[in-house]
């Protein structure tokens, strides 16, 4: 590998895709976005292809990082279903390999992040941890003993932890998941529902908290304590040192932090009681953590 050599941290997305050029402290030299490429449907895996390829022939790359939403499994890359790009069983890291010629990894986006936040944010240095990404939709990353859980691309699906068996029926077919309360549509969806008011986006829903909106509060209220309750569930069963809350929700900064903290500590008994911290990266985790998949594959 070329002293000077940087890896490729590639972010897929429904309905973008971004590519950077990284150096080895994770600062991104060069960076690239397209709209998703669709052929009937399904995301066009030649797009992630040209990126690639296009971004390799400027300068020497050692190896790349892919992080994808949906069912990934880490060890093989293979994409088990990603609703939004329309994939079922796409075995990404070889189709991408072989159309680069690269050392590559493919993993799931938010355990992407977690990696990151892990290494270099967060939670940098902690064995046992937790990384929640709350956004359109909520999933975890799990560090344990070191390792990052992957179980087939399984593991991690904390948003679909049932919250309120009589609750709202959920994307997934169950009712009352924790994505029902807490994931930025659904706050938004909620509030609309209870203020009668045309409210866009969780973020509204932020402000208006911050003003003492009651339907706001209230609609806040139910979404800090469905996460207490799905953490509760995580911490006693994985025992983190930390809990790491991300995504575009987090954003919110302590006006969600503080409160799930607060409840979650009332819950605790004879567990771990861990830190709760919101993320360091904010929306450069995804990068960062494929840049850091780069890097390892790189290393064989
Ligand atoms: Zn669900």
């Amino acid at each position: 590998m070329a002293a000077d050599s940087r890896v490729i941290a590639v972010d897929v997305g429904g309905t973008s895709i971004k590519a950077a050029l990284v150096d080895r402290d994770l600062t991104a030299v060069h960076a690239v976005r397209e709209p998703t490429r669709r052929v009937g449907g399904v995301a066009d895996v030649d797009q992630i292809a040209e990126l690639i390829t296009a971004l390799a022939d400027t300068q020497p790359v050692a190896g790349v990082g892919v992080a994808v939403p949906g069912i990934v499994d880490d060890g093989t890359g293979i994409v088990r279903a990603a609703v939004n790009l329309g994939w079922t069983d796409v075995p990404l890291r070889d189709l991408l390999a072989a159309r680069t010629g690269l050392p590559l990894l493919v993993h799931h986006d938010v355990r992407t992040g977690g990696l990151a936040e892990f290494t270099v944010g967060a939670a940098a240095g902690a064995d046992n941890a937790l990384f929640v990404a709350i956004g359109t939709g909520i999933a975890a990353a799990v560090r344990v003993d070191g390792h990052l859980l992957g179980a087939g691309g399984y593991a991690g699906e904390i948003g679909h932890v049932v919250v309120d068996p009589d609750g709202t029926l959920c994307t997934c077919g169950t009712r009352g998941c924790l994505e029902t309360l807490a994931a930025a549509p659904a706050v938004a969806r909620r509030y609309r529902e209870r203020s009668g008011r045309s409210i866009v986006d969780a973020a509204e829903v932020v402000g208006l908290v911050a003003d003492g909106d009651p339907a706001a509060v209230t609609v806040w209220d139910d979404a800090v304590g469905a996460l207490a309750t799905a953490l509760t569930a995580a911490v006693t069963l994985l025992g983190p040192e930390i809990v790491v809350l991300g995504g575009g929700l987090a954003e919110a900064g302590e006006i969600l932090v503080s409160p799930v903290r607060e409840q979650l500590a009332k819950r605790l008994t004879f567990q771990r009681r861990p830190v709760v911290v919101r993320a360091e990266l904010g929306q450069d985790a995804g990068r960062a953590g494929a840049a850091l998949l780069g890097w390892r594959a790189a290393s064989g």
